[in-house]
Formats: C-alpha cells, structure tokens, sequence
C-alpha cells in the first residue's frame, strides 16, 4: 500500500497521469487504509490548490420536461419524479438567484437548462441572462450548461461573457448506450471540444453509482484526463423516484472517497469538484472529501435539495479550509495560460484491469428518498445559499 500511495502522490506533484492499474487499485483498497489514500489524495490537492475551495451556485434556469432519455435523470423524457417544472426564468429572475449564490460566497454561477441542446433563439436568451448577471454581480464567473451545441452556439455564448461550458461525459464510452438512447457519447466529446476551441474554459465530469465497474469508473476519468479539461464535476448518483434508476443504491461513504481519491490522483491540477450526492451518499464523512476535491456546490442542486448554505460554509471552516475569493485565480498558473511550470505529458498507461488494493465488499443500501427542491429558482421561496 505504502508503495501505491508514495507513486501516486509522486507522480501528482508532478502533475504526471498515474496507470490505469493504480487508478483501479485505489478503488480497491481496503477501509484499514481509508484515511492513508485521503492523506495522499489530500497532498496532491494541496500541492495544486492549497486549502482553497471553491463555491459554485446553481441556477436552473429552465427545469423538467426534457425529450432526452438519461436514466439517472429526474427531468428526462417520462420522468414522474415529483420535481419543479418550469420553462424559462426571465434574466432578471436569474440574475436575483445568481446574486444569492454570490452573497452566499460563490465564484461561479452556473446557469443550467434542461433539454438535448438549445435552439439559437434559446442561446440568445442565455446570452441576456448572461448579461444581466454579470451586471448584477459585478462579473462572477458563469458557465453555461445547455446540452449539445451547434455550429457558432458557443462563440454566441463566449461573446455574451460565458466564462466555462459544462457538459458531463457522465460514463465510459463502451457503456454509454445502457444510460442512453437519444444521444451518443460522441455527441457529448463533440460539445466539450466546441467550448474550448471557442474559448470557454471546459468543464465535464461523472456521475457515479450506475451500476458501472471499477473500470468504467477509470475508463471516464482517463477520457477527461486527455480531453484535458479545466474542471471535473463529481457527482454520485441521485436515485430519484420515478426514473429508471430508482433503486440503485450502490454507495457507501466510503466508495465515494476512494472514488474522489482516484479523480484526484488522474486529474492532478485540475478542479475537482464535488456535486451531486454528497449529502446523500457521504454523510457524516463529507468533510473527508475536502481534502481531495476543491470545489463544491453551495446549497440546492437543480431539482434536489442540498444541505443549507450556511452548513456548507461551517463546513468548510471547521475542516480548516477557506472559500477561495473572487480575486484568487482558481487553476494553477501553467493552466492559465502563464509562465508556470507546465506538468509533464500523459504518461502510458498500462490496462489490464487488475486491482492491487481490496474491496470492502458489498454496499449497504441506503433507501432514503431523494429530497426534491422546493425553493430558489421558479419558486416564490428564497433560494439556500
Ligand atoms: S439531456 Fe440533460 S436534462 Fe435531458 S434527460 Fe439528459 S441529463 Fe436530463
């Protein structure tokens, strides 16, 4: 063990890619060494990002209804999840949510619309939106997420002040089809490439506890690494009532640190941030994650509830951590563009699929519901931040 975790830490200092073998073996390793991969996972965090954690807001600026099929989505195509339905928030009305999320202490405000892609009128309308939060908030970073674009969408989009684009690959290429019918996963690399080549900061990540192998897992984060993308959302499955995956249960605490842990040491210098699930899935232990992700959602997720805002903030501060301000720049400075020392190129990776660590066994299965989000954007209620 000692020698898996002195390599990864090693080869993350220095910015370097691990093997597909040690990737997997941090998802095999056993509860005894638990806090060991944290404190390992934690140097490589701090050697990139210090003690710094971004806060990210979330405002669903159009919410349900969509004719895309996702499995492990509550506002797809014959979802009869009981969530918040709405069509599109005027950009004053988002402009007010992106305030809150700032007073709260976020740095970026990610507007989000459900649907496969957005018409040309639709980016029009972000791009107001954009605009008027930007106005509001005195220039906090938005990243746009609006699903697939087309031809110019981004550059609008760039041109109105977006600042990043999300778009998840969310599972391995080979198993994409199980999640999915009504969009490939090609479509999804083809819209991450878009962004960056118009100028938007990348932003794409996972979503974990499908039902997906050990390798799918590395097989994901491995695609990010060479999209090479500047943030990685980690979100863990939120089994709504009412989707196809209602009764996927299939995270424990600690699978979800191992989880992190092994983002972590692939994606070095990135921006590894913890997103949907945490409350749910890390419970008790979701201080833990601080140490190797460092960013967070403030608050409420799109159509679920998060913990209270003023939690996440307590959190952070007795963690020993702090909110990175509006003056700090997030990534390191060889991802900026600047004159630092650039880390070394991928190196090969070596994929046989077998693990080193151990598997703690089967997960205990959680049913609590998922609680759906009641207030904030398309509500008469303030939002949680
Ligand atoms: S395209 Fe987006 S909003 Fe629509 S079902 Fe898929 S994930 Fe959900």
């Amino acid at each position: 063990m000692d020698e898996l975790l002195n390599s990864l830490v090693e080869t993350g200092l220095r910015g370097g890619t691990p093997t597909r073998n040690e990737a997997l073996a941090v998802l095999r390793t056993s509860d005894d060494d638990l806090l060991d991969v944290v404190a390992a996972a934690g140097k490589v965090r701090r050697r990139w990002f210090g003690r710094r954690v971004k806060l990210n807001y979330l405002v669903n600026l159009k919410s349900g209804l969509c004719p895309e099929d996702c499995s492990y989505c509550s506002q797809r195509l014959g979802s009869r999840a009981d969530i918040l339905k709405y069509t599109w928030l005027k950009p004053e009305e988002a402009a007010d949510a992106a305030a809150a999320g700032v007073r709260g202490g976020a740095k970026r405000v990610c507007v989000v619309a459900s649907g496969r892609g957005p018409t040309d009128g639709d980016v029009a309308r972000v791009s107001r939106t954009i605009e008027a939060i930007k106005e509001r908030t005195g220039g906090v970073e938005v990243c746009a997420c609006l699903g697939l674009l087309s031809d110019g969408q981004a550059e609008q989009l760039r041109a109105a002040g977006a600042d990043a684009y999300n778009h998840n690959l969310n599972t391995a290429e080979a198993t994409y089809g199980d999640i999915c019918t009504t969009h490939t996963y090609d479509d999804r690399v083809a819209t991450v490439k878009e962004a960056r080549t118009a100028g938007l900061s990348p932003c794409s990540g996972l979503i974990a506890g499908m039902g997906e192998s050990d390798e799918d897992l590395v097989d994901v984060v491995f695609s990010l690494r060479e999209l090479d993308v500047d943030s990685v959302p980690v979100n863990f499955l939120l089994p709504f009532e009412g989707t196809p995956l209602a009764d996927q249960w299939n995270l424990t605490p600690q699978r979800v640190l191992r989880i992190l842990a092994m983002v972590r040491f692939v994606c070095p210098d990135v921006e590894v941030r913890l997103a949907a699930g945490r409350e749910v899935h890390l419970r008790s232990l979701q201080p833990l994650a601080l140490h190797m992700v460092n960013s967070i959602f403030l608050g409420d997720y799109l159509t679920s509830e998060g913990q209270a805002g003023k939690a996440d903030l307590e959190m952070i501060a007795d963690a020993g951590f702090e909110v990175e301000d509006a003056e700090t720049t997030t990534m390191p400075a060889h991802r900026n563009g600047s004159s630092g020392a650039a880390p070394e190129e991928p190196a090969a990776a070596v994929a046989d699929g077998s693990g080193a660590g151990s598997d703690s066994g089967a997960a205990e299965r959680s049913h609590a519901r998922v609680a759906v989000r009641r207030r904030g954007a398309g509500t008469e209620l303030p939002p949680n931040a």
